[in-house]
Order: structure tokens, then C-alpha cells, then sequence
């Protein structure tokens, strides 16, 4: 299966072989891949019917929902080129995704939680307004084109978390996300009879990903639209979850919870493992949590880039597990130049949608630089030791320092500010603002920046929690940088 040209070549070949089997279970619901199949041949019909085409460009915003993937596929099954945008973004996020992508269509759920996308997207000038939530588009599948018949075109557009500039828009063809859902199966080795769970945002360059690993090996995963305990417990019980994935503040979620019914078994029974990544893990996490729920973990190093890197085999060493990101797979060679962990392989992105960006990310042999420092032990195992750049990864959200500052250096109170992420049980990591207050101003409060900065237009994750203002910024001698790890050390116990 994993020798598929297309995604759709891909789900054709998992339905034809086991048509009857689930493969996407919400709440009451159960899809099989015979119904993906169809459903999605019916919505690709409906969409052919509104003047979408192979290589028209789709971006959509819709919540981890089975009819999110039945749209996801259907544009896969007309050859369209489809940008995923994340449900929570707002205007900024969204008018810059439809802007680049030069999107002709945008797929949105309507009222969701709260929020009117439709509106949003009519502000936004946006072209071909799709609602896509409850109901999808429909059409006769027999007037359908054939379906693409090779994977190595741009069918993706992704969006980085924009840490260090704007976003960069990511694309990927068919065949780097079937390598890349390749690499996480042969790293999770699971069986047909797993159970799996989408609690990360489908928009996520790990929705196609796990999708393929799905579709590879036959085992169905349970969606969660929102995740918030109880009922996502309640929901890994009922559908006897063996496979849980997520980033650290997930697991340290799940841990608590465990922590909270002392000799009362495991939270989850079914649960055999944790995989995740996306973010820093501390050992000691990994050894909590194998030792008290009772599971396997391994955690992985990824990238809209590339989105699987390496991950930890199940039966590699405690130690492995605990310190190191796992090896790469067969097909992804590493490389170390200066510190800098570089890439090639199927999986690696085709490039960025700003051919100058795209010059700049490839070395002259044809690697990726991630901009992520790493050494290899002599085991072969990856270990992550910073960034080239400046991230804070909030509830697994990685949020730019850069464009908070951006914002608040506007404000008339602030003379200069370091964002910065500070270690959070709960969320991993939060966002704190450190101001240097402007000469004659008053002390700005936390209430009058985040009401600033919403009414920028600034997502609610991205807001900051925590507040200090400072007389003077720690700074190094030569550039006059500031140090942001001098005021980590400093503020992290407040
Ligand atoms: P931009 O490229 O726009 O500046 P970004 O790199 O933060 O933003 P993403 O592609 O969402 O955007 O994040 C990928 C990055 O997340 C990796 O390059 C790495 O720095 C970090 N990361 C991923 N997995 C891990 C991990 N296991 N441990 C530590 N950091 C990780
Ligand atoms: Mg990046």
C-alpha cells in the first residue's frame, strides 16, 4: 500500500482490501473505509459541481470532524490543491493564508463555537464561500474526471506557526505526506486491531499524516472536535483507545488524571501507548508517566516541513525514550552542519510557496535546514538542543514571540519587550511579556496589553498570562540582542 502514487490511489486500495472495517469514529458515529470512499466520491462530485478543478486552490478552517475529512479527501480525489488553516485562527492568520495561497475557494463551518466563520471569511473578501459541517457538498460521482494519477504535483499548502517571520506556506505533494505518515507507522509498528485518536487539530500536518497510517495498516482512530476532559476520557473508554497521541501538555493532562484516582487502574485501560511530539519533553515527564499509567511512551520531532523526523521505537531503552527524539526512519537521512540539524528524504516538503524562501531553506546538496540544533549519541539517536530561532509551544501550539512583540512595541507604554515561554505544568509552556516601560508612561497592567492586543486582532492562545515590567531589558555586549534565557532563569518560579 505504501508504493500509492496519490492519497487517493491510497484510501482505493484500503477499501477495496477491507471495505467494512471503521477507520473514523466521532461520539456515536463510525465511518468505514468503503464509506470514506464513497462519501468523499460524492462530495469531490458536489465540489467538481461548484467549478473546483485539479489544482484549483482550497483553503479550508473546519473543525477535526469526519466531514472535514470527507472534504479533505474529496479534494484529494479531484487533484485540488488544499490549504488547511487552524480552526482558532482570526483574521491575521486567515486573511494572510487566503492572501498568499491565492485560495479561489474557502471552506469554513459557519457559527462555531461562538464564532461566525462565514462572516469572518466575507470580511475577508474570501472567494467561493463553502459551509462545510454538517452538511457537504453532494453531487454524482459517475461525472467525475479520473482521479489524479501521479502524487509528485504541490496538492498542499501548509502553514508554519510563523516564528520567526510571517507563516511560511509549506508545500507537499501526495506522495511526502505518504512518506511521511510511512515514517510514524513504521515507528509505532501498530496492528488492525489498534484504536488510535485524532485529539490534535486535523488542519495539522499530522491529520494527512496519521490518516496514511490509518489507511497503511487498517486500524481506526477516534476524533475528538473538542478536547476537554472528562468527556475525552469518557470517549478514549468507549471506544477502547489503544494508541493516544499528543504534545506534553497532553500527557502531563493525562497524567494528573491519573494521579487523581490513586489504585482505582488506569484512566484509559485500553491504553497501551502515548506517541506524540512537536515539542520539548522533559525525561522526567517520560519516566512519570510510564511508571504510573502504566503505558508506553515515545515522542517524536517534527515540522510543518517534514512532519515526521524521528521518533521513539516502543521497545528502544528507557533511557533512549526518556533523553533522545528516537532515529530517523529508513529513507530520512540526518545530517548535522554547525550545530544544525538538516534533512532529505521523500517526506521533506517540496519547498515554500516564496521561491526565495525555498532557495535559502536547501543546501547545495539538496538538504533542508530546520533551523533546530541536535546531535546524533552513537546510537544513531537524534537529541534536540535548542533553536536557531525563538518559539513558545502553548498546549502544543507553537506561537511566534516575534509577532506579540511586534504588537506590543506599537503600544505607548512600552519602550522595548522580550515574549517569552516559561515552563507551565498545565500548558507546557506560557506566554509571558517582558516591558521595559516607556519614560513618562504609566505601569502598564496584563488587562490593558491583552485588550490591546486582542483588539489588533491577536488569537486568544496567543494573548500573554503573565506580565513583568522591568527597568532595563538583559542585553548582550556586542549586538545589543536581548537575552531572553537571562529572563526565562529569572521569571520561571514567579
Ligand atoms: P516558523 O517555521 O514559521 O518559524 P515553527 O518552526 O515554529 O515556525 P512548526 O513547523 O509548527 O513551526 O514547528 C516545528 C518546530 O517545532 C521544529 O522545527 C522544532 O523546533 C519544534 N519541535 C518539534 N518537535 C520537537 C520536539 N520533539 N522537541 C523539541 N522541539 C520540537
Ligand atoms: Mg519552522
Amino acid at each position: 500500500l505504501s508504493s500509492s502514487r496519490t492519497l487517493w490511489e491510497l484510501l482505493a486500495r484500503r477499501a477495496d482490501r477491507t471495505p467494512d472495517r471503521p477507520v473514523l469514529l466521532q461520539d456515536d458515529r463510525a465511518l468505514s473505509f468503503g464509506e470514506l470512499r464513497a462519501r468523499a466520491e460524492r462530495v469531490a462530485a458536489g465540489l467538481y459541481d461548484m467549478g473546483v478543478r485539479p489544482g484549483t486552490v482550497v483553503a479550508w478552517q473546519l473543525p477535526t470532524r469526519i466531514e472535514t475529512a470527507l472534504l479533505s479527501f474529496a479534494l484529494a480525489r479531484l487533484g485540488a490543491v488544499q490549504s488547511p488553516v487552524i480552526p482558532f485562527y482570526r483574521d491575521r492568520e486567515v486573511g494572510f493564508a487566503l492572501r498568499e495561497s491565492k485560495a479561489e475557494f474557502f471552506a469554513v463551518p459557519g457559527e462555531w463555537r461562538g464564532f461566525d466563520h462565514t462572516e469572518m471569511a466575507r470580511r475577508l473578501g474570501a472567494k467561493g464561500i463553502i459551509e462545510a459541517y454538517d452538511t457537504l457538498p453532494d453531487g454524482d460521482p459517475t461525472l467525475l474526471p479520473p482521479p489524479p494519477a501521479e502524487g509528485t504535483s504541490v496538492r498542499w499548502i501548509y502553514w508554519t506557526s510563523g516564528t520567526t517571520s510571517d507563516p511560511k506556506g509549506v508545500l507537499h505533494t501526495d506522495r511526502s505526506l505518504i512518506a511521511g505518515g510511512s515514517c510514524l507507522a513504521h515507528a509505532l509498528r501498530p496492528t488492525a486491531d489498534d484504536v488510535g485518536s485524532i485529539a490534535f487539530p486535523y488542519a495539522h500536518i499530522g491529520g494527512p499524516d496519521y490518516m496514511v497510517m490509518l489507511l497503511l495498516y487498517g486500524f481506526p482512530a477516534v476524533m475528538f472536535e473538542q478536547f476537554a476532559l472528562p468527556d475525552a476520557l469518557a470517549g478514549y473508554r468507549r471506544h477502547g483507545v489503544t494508541i493516544a497521541g499528543g504534545s506534553t501538555a497532553f500527557y502531563s493532562m493525562l497524567l494528573t488524571e491519573q494521579r487523581r484516582h490513586p489504585g482505582s487502574g488506569k484512566v484509559i485501560p485500553s491504553l497501551r501507548l502515548l506517541a506524540g511530539g512537536g515539542a520539548p519533553k522533559p525525561p522526567e515527564l517520560y519516566h512519570a508517566v510510564v511508571r504510573e499509567m502504566d503505558v508506553q511512551l515515545t515522542h517524536g520531532y517534527g515540522m510543518t516541513e517534514v512532519p515526521m523526523i524521528t521518533m521513539g521505537a516502543p521497545d528502544d531503552t528507557a533511557e533512549n525514550l526518556a533523553t533522545t527524539e528516537g532515529r530517523p526512519p529508513e529513507g530520512m537521512e540526518i545530517r548535522i552542519v554547525d550545530g544544525e540539524v538538516r534533512l532529505r528524504g521523500e517526506a521533506v516538503c517540496r519547498g515554500y510557496l516564496d521561491p526565495a524562501q525555498s532557495a535559502a531553506a536547501f543546501d547545495e546538496e539538496g538538504f533542508l535546514r530546520t533551523g533546530d540544533l541536535g546531535r546524533l549519541t552513537d546510537s544513531g539517536h537524534l537529541v534536540l538542543t535548542g533553536r536557531l530561532k525563538d518559539v513558545i509551544i502553548r498546549k502544543g501550539e507553537n506561537i511566534s514571540a516575534k509577532e506579540i512583540e511586534d504588537l506590543l512595541h506599537r503600544h505607548p507604554a512600552v519602550a522595548d519587550v522580550a515574549v517569552i515561554g516559561l515552563p507551565d505544568a498545565e500548558r507546557g509552556e506560557r506566554v509571558c511579556a517582558v516591558v521595559e516601560q516607556a519614560a513618562g508612561a504609566r505601569r502598564p497592567t496584563l488587562d490593558e496589553l491583552t485588550s490591546y492586543l486582542r483588539g489588533e486582532g491577536l488569537s486568544t492562545h496567543k494573548l500573554p498570562e503573565q506580565l513583568e515590567v522591568v527597568d532595563a531589558l538583559p542585553r548582550n555586549e556586542t549586538l545589543r540582542k536581548v537575552l531572553k534565557y537571562k529572563l526565562r532563569e529569572r521569571f520561571s518560579g514567579a
